[in-house]
């Protein structure tokens, strides 16, 4: 009997740790495995609404499909490295099992739980299982990790990949019943009387506070049980059967055209699965080795000549979050810190007033607007416009990227450290590969090439659905009069570009020490 820890892998299918406890990987020593899950305070304190909504929602089509192999999932709540222990006890398991996970916090978190299993002679074991290359798998020829992508990538392609790990069976799972029993049968008492002597808090955490009495079978808190608020955005459906439904009908069709679609949010030419793989509800080998299914298509008759371009191009986005895994996982103080520091010092401006309007989404910019505004309705933004938006915080408003980063990561959906801070200190000139300072998105004419019917611009902002186009792509430039007429709930631009491109660049030169 195996305990199987659930992170970051919702998910029963090409579960590399999970294929391993249950002995679906063909290991007949191995076996059953109870999976849990464990809502840890530590992780839960740098939650939010939408991503506490979108995790239960996951828990709950995780705990389904255990359900219907005859299991079920245990839920608990509180420190880790008192939970899992007394849970191997209860169970009388030899070991417990989990995947990898390369952020700082989880890794000092499963360095706890790695002494506290030592501590209870119960074996551990982890398992590389959230990319398709593992961390230190891909290094430069001197062995440095990479911190430019482009060379990184061609290691990456050219890598051999394991096929999807085996899905279990109910005969690898522990029965309903008997997790039934070994709830029962652990003694959280001990836990609660520590705390009422004042002794350790942390096993206090386990017992019957926020309404899941420690521990259930397939039980769920409400946001509410754990501090949190049922969001007002759309989360989007969460599980298995869903991450797999999306990207199969992504990769029937809008695949082959995906590089040359991909930056035009109105078109909805991405395949939305950043949630899905955040979350771990699909394997990355299985998404993996169903693009090249699509590449063996795109390079047959059936496809234009430019298809295996087009599938390549979305593979390269996949190799993108194992390039910026690595890079966390390498600098895990980039969390909050420059990954590029300049000699100077950046001395941004952060004008209070200024970033609450781009939270509110109104800046009088309208792709901008637009992009912050899908980000409240749908927790979700089209990466095109997460990078109009970030140059605009960090370029216009001249506002330092973590505002920024501590706004997505409350909204978004797909929120994923490693992710974020990569996209955002990219956008911010202080990242790897950085995008070199002088290069400023003019929010306008950014608005004009990628939304040029201004579509989406007009989904999310209603204030101006009556509008030409062309009038929304020159707003800038209209005389207040002209705005008033035009849409005059819309407010008018919050700064100048022209003027703020050249404080930003004298913003840049200053930190370089150039002035
Ligand atoms: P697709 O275009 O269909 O791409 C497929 C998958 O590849 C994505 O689901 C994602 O897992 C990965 N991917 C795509 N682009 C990138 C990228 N630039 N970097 C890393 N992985 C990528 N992505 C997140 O998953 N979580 C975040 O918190 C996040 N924050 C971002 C913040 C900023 C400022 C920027 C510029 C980008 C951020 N991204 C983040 C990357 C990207 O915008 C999203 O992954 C993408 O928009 C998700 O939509 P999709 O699944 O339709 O993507």
């Amino acid at each position: 009997m195996e305990l199987f820890w659930h992170r970051r892998d919702l998910r029963a299918a090409d579960n590399v740790g999970l294929a391993a406890a249950t002995g679906a990987d063909d290991d007949a020593d191995r076996g059953p495995a109870a999976p849990v899950f464990v809502f840890d305070p530590d992780i839960l304190e740098h939650a939010s609404d939408v991503r506490v909504r979108r995790l239960l929602d996951g828990l709950a089509a995780l705990r389904d499909d255990y359900r219907e192999r005859g299991s079920d999932l245990l839920v608990a709540r509180g420190d880790p490295e008192t939970v899992l222990p007394r849970l191997a006890d209860a169970l009388d398991a030899e070991r417990v099992v989990w995947n990898r996970d390369y952020s700082g916090l989880a890794r000092e978190r499963d360095a706890g739980v790695r002494r506290a299993l030592d501590g209870v002679d119960v074996a551990r074991e982890a398992h590389h299982d959230a990319v398709l290359h593992d961390p230190d798998a891909i290094r430069t020829n001197a062995g440095d990790p990479y911190s430019v992508y482009s060379y990184y990538w061609k290691k990456w392609t050219d890598r051999a990949t394991d096929d999807p790990a085996p899905t279990p069976t109910g005969e690898g799972l522990v029965d309903a019943d008997r997790l039934a029993d070994a709830v029962d049968a652990v003694d959280w008492d001990d836990a609660a009387d520590a705390v009422a002597d004042g002794g350790d808090a942390d096993a206090g955490s386990v017992t019957a506070d926020a309404g899941l009495n420690g521990l259930a079978v397939g039980d769920l808190p409400a946001p509410a049980d754990l501090g949190f608020a049922e969001p007002d955005a759309e989360v989007g459906p969460a599980g298995t059967a869903a991450a797999r439904e999306r990207l199969d009908e992504f990769l029937d069709e809008a695949v082959f055209a995906y590089e040359a679609e991909r930056d035009y949010p109105a078109k909805g030419a991405t395949s939305r699965l950043s949630a899905f793989l955040k979350y771990g509800e699909i394997g990355v080998r299985e998404a993996y080795a169903a693009t090249e299914e699509a590449m063996a298509e795109a390079e047959s008759d059936a496809r234009p000549d430019d298809a295996p371009e087009q599938v390549e191009e979305y593979q390269q986005q996949l190799a993108w979050r194992e390039f910026y895994a690595q890079v966390l996982f390498h600098n895990p103080e980039v969390v909050t810190s420059n990954f590029k520091e300049y000699e100077a010092g950046i001395e941004w401006r952060d004008d209070p007033e200024e970033i609450a309007a781009w939270k509110r989404g109104e800046t009088g910019y309208p792709i901008v607007d637009a992009g912050m505004r899908q980000l409240r309705q749908e927790a979700f933004m089209h990466n095109r416009v997460r990078m109009i938006v970030a140059s605009f915080l960090t370029k216009d408003l001249l506002a330092d990227w973590r505002h920024g980063y501590d706004h997505f990561r409350e909204k978004l959906a797909d929120h994923d450290t490693a992710n974020d801070n990569g996209g955002w200190q990219w956008a911010a000139s202080t990242g790897t590969d950085a995008q070199p300072y002088f290069r400023i998105f003019n929010p306008m004419t950014q608005g004009e090439r990628y939304d040029p019917d201004a579509e989406y611009i007009k989904e999310h902002v209603p204030e101006l659905r009556g509008l030409d186009a062309d009038l929304i792509h020159e707003w800038h430039e209209l005389s207040p009069t002209q705005r008033a007429n035009a849409a005059p709930e819309y407010p008018a631009p919050i700064v100048d570009h022209s003027e703020r491109r050249e404080a930003a660049l004298a913003m840049y030169k200053r930190a370089r020490g150039e002035d």
